[in-house]
């Protein structure tokens, strides 16, 4: 059955079109120009996004899966289709059972998978995660989450100067968890030392980063550097100046990765 949608249709090359989106099951059948149908509406790709620690007034956080599914509910409606549950630094315990919590919503099609912010994540660039919770990488930690997720962990964001940092890197990319780099002091080589092991992903470049130094670069300008490595910027005009934005996306933009 054909379904037709109207709207301003956002069409891959940028070029917006007024019109309608035919769509045959599981295919986009036709893209349609009708001047002349004017309701208002865009059609657009499903969003992605990658890093939100709930919505509509639920989180992630707390590991409960009735909460996950009415989070995950408010994103799709207002158009986010692709969606990973971000948690924050926890104890062990509320990792592992957020993890063995999620993976249905993960297999049912909910959540696109699970993002680990910390617990492996640096005390002076902390933010808003409790330091209470942070400790150096344990890939015995990794390893089980991982097991115990089949699949459903995604991506896990680390400080890479903390001990034991390169060989989770390493055993993330190697089962094709996204290594993510936030919330760090690191220095320079220390990024890119994280960068040759597999990292490919900046957690809020910038924000929960030490800052660049001409004589000591820092996270920043490393990540920046990588072409293989995908920068998340919190673009909401509070978080970074106007002229950080344009700044990094002049240097990383939406063509990265290749
Ligand atoms: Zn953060």
């Amino acid at each position: 059955m054909t379904l037709r949608v109207n709207g301003k249709v956002v069409t891959p090359t940028g070029v917006i079109r007024q019109g309608c989106v035919e769509v045959d099951g599981s295919r986009i059948t036709a893209v349609a120009e009708y001047p002349s149908v004017r309701d208002g509406h865009w059609v657009l790709p499903g969003f992605v996004d990658m890093h939100t620690h709930g919505g509509g007034g639920h989180t992630f956080t707390t590991g409960d899966a009735e909460q996950a599914r009415r989070a995950a509910a408010f994103h799709l409606g207002h158009g986010t289709t692709t969606l990973l549950a971000s948690l924050v630094s926890a104890p062990f315990a509320l990792m592992r059972d957020a993890t063995a919590a999620f993976a249905p919503l993960v297999d049912s099609g909910v959540l696109a998978g699970i993002h680990l912010e910390g617990p492996y994540l640096s005390s002076a660039r902390c933010g808003a995660q409790n330091p209470e919770f942070l400790r150096d990488p344990s890939t015995d930690e990794l390893a089980e989450l991982i097991e115990r997720g089949a699949g459903a962990i995604r991506m896990v964001t680390l400080a890479p100067e903390r001990d034991g940092a390169l060989a989770a890197i390493k055993l993330l990319t190697s089962h094709r968890v996204v290594a993510a780099i936030g919330h760090t002091d690191a220095t320079y080589d220390e990024t890119r030392a994280a960068v040759a092991a597999g990292a490919s992903v900046a957690t809020h470049l910038f924000n929960g980063m030490r800052p660049v130094h001409h004589r000591e670069p820092g996270p920043v300008l490393a990540l920046l550097d990588a072409p293989n490595v995908v920068c998340e910027l919190v673009a909401d005009g509070v978080h970074l100046h106007d002229g950080t934005l344009t700044f990094a996306a002049s240097v990383a933009g939406p063509e990265r990765p290749p």
